[in-house]
């Protein structure tokens, strides 16, 4: 076991992308096993220290940030313990620590397909089963829960849990289990999630498998240790095109008619993302004013799938002469490093401005996206506010990216990200699809759910962690 209390080192554990300020810390513990992990939370737990799980600090949501008592890193949790090929696919098993870019590359050299893909490469496995990561391809294949076959927990007291699923299971909405000698056994939350992509609280709905619970639970449950991920197998080959629109309304209407193609993903990028985009990359073309990227597998040939898009890309408002297309690997990377060029330039500028990044993490059923888009854009642009928005749009799922130049603007940008989560609701969306609540979105899990839903959540809080020693401050406003 690692122990730092050097404040320097402290301090780099204090932060992550939400900008979130005023984290502090007694110390950072860096456990080697999941034995020593136990031992941490035993010890917390008898002497009721809070404990903030870290991963990679990628989060958006200030989730590993803590505020007293010690930090938990997973980094050095960092073992690809074993990977199984099956019929049609196959298994890994990861550690915590493991960056999902060390995951995928052990994906590749076994042909298998790393399919949800989050854009942050950095990201550990134990971050992204915390927060139910998803990434561009969630479009076809959803998000991380459903790759996650398996799991090695340690809960709040110190006691290991192994859960495979399918093995513990509720019972409409009260579940039952052993960890070592202890049993439990609680009401699950009562609410309906929404029917989007959904990363807001925990997990429930009638019988629902244990491993589910712990998917998305930011920390506040337990440590996971590690986690086995049920994969297919990798296309024979993908197809990846940026197609470059005259107008956003073309855009919009042409990622209507790619859902029903079916691709793996279809992302898009407003005009305000083009303009930092040609920052770095000038070839982006001049009369551009929207772009959607999208993949698709090649199942017979290029050719075939060529063709097939070819119809769509000749719709009105494509700049056909000026799309870029992607058929190998090199190309592809290429690509995605463009894609991941747009959060990555937007954090850093928050991080510069000082003023933290005001951004929504909103889904909303693909029959209201419309309207979701046209009450983002109105807003906006009547607000004078610099902004990016730009996201998954094939789930209904974009993210309105707020910079705000001083504190006035600032205040500006919450009133209407809170406008925009209360739209969303009322369209039957989520408050978080993919990042979590963490810190910074409790008061948006109150409105999604209400005073009872909070309850019902903290119910199982109690009932796994009765002296509220883990990740104190999510899902949880104190
Ligand atoms: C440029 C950029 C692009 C991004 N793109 C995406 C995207 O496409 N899709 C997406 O979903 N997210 C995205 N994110 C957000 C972020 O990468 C994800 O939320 C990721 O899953 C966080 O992983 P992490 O290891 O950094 O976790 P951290 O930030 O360290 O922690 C996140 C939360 O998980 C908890 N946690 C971490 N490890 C464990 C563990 N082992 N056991 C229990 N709890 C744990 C923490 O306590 C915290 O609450 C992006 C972020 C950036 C900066």
């Amino acid at each position: 076991m690692l122990t730092k209390n050097d404040p320097a080192v402290i301090l780099t554990y204090l932060e992550d992308s939400s900008n979130l300020k005023g984290g502090h810390a007694d110390k950072v513990l860096i456990p080697q096993n999941i034995e020593e992990v136990s031992s941490v939370l035993k010890e917390a737990n008898s002497k009721k220290i809070s404990v903030t799980i870290s991963g990679a600090g990628t989060g958006q949501a200030g989730g590993r940030i803590p505020f007293g008592g010690l930090v938990l890193s997973t980094e050095k949790l960092s073992l690809i313990k074993q990977t199984r090929k099956l019929d049609k696919g196959g298994c890994v098993t990861a550690e915590a620590g493991v960056p999902i870019k060390d995951l995928k590359e052990e994906c590749d050299r076994n042909k298998l397909f790393y399919t949800y893909d989050p854009t942050e490469q950095t990201a550990f496995v134990g971050g992204t089963v915390a927060t139910n990561a998803s990434g561009a391809r969630s479009f076809r294949y959803g998000p991380t829960r459903r790759y996650v076959k398996g799991m090695k927990l340690v809960l709040a007291d110190g006691s290991i849990l192994s859960l495979n699923r399918g093995e513990i299971k509720a019972k409409g909405r009260v579940i039952e289990f052993r960890a070592e000698k202890r049993s439990y056994r609680f009401d699950l939350p009562k609410y309906k999630m929404p029917l989007t992509k959904n990363s807001a609280g925990y997990f429930a709905e009638d019988d629902m498998d244990l491993v589910d619970l712990f998917v998305g639970q930011e920390g506040t449950l337990g440590v996971i240790a590690e986690a086995e991920f049920r994969l297919p197998e990798k296309p024979k080959g993908l197809f990846s095109c940026f197609a470059f629109f005259a107008d956003e309304v073309s855009s919009w209407d042409f990622a209507q008619h790619a859902r029903k193609a079916g691709p793996l993903s279809i992302e898009y990028f407003d005009n305000n993302c083009l303009g930092l985009l040609r920052e770095k990359y000038p070839n982006v073309p001049v009369g551009a004013r929207a772009a959607i990227f999208f993949e698709d597998e090649i199942v017979e040939s290029e050719n075939t799938v060529i063709g097939k898009w070819g119809a769509l890309l000749s719709k009105k408002g494509v700049l056909l002469d000026n799309t870029w297309v992607a058929m190998n690997e090199k190309a592809r990377g290429d690509f995605l490093e463009k894609r991941r060029y747009i959060p990555e330039r937007m954090s850093e500028m928050a991080k510069r401005s000082g003023l933290p990044k005001v951004s929504t993490d909103l889904a909303v059923p693909d029959n209201k996206a419309s309207e979701m888009m046209l009450f983002y854009k109105d807003n906006l642009k009547n607000s004078a506010l610099q902004h990016f928005v730009f996201g998954h749009i094939g789930d209904s799922h974009l993210h309105v990216n707020m910079l705000p130049a001083d504190p006035g603007a600032y205040e500006k940008s919450r009133k209407l990200q809170l406008e925009f989560v209360k739209k969303s609701i009322a369209l039957g969306g989520t408050v978080s699809a993919e990042h979590g609540i963490g810190k910074t979105k409790t008061g948006f899990l109150k409105l999604l759910y209400g005073e009872n839903g909070v309850k019902d959540m903290f119910t199982v809080k109690k009932a796994l962690d009765p002296n509220l020693i883990l990740g104190r401050g999510n899902i949880f406003a104190v």
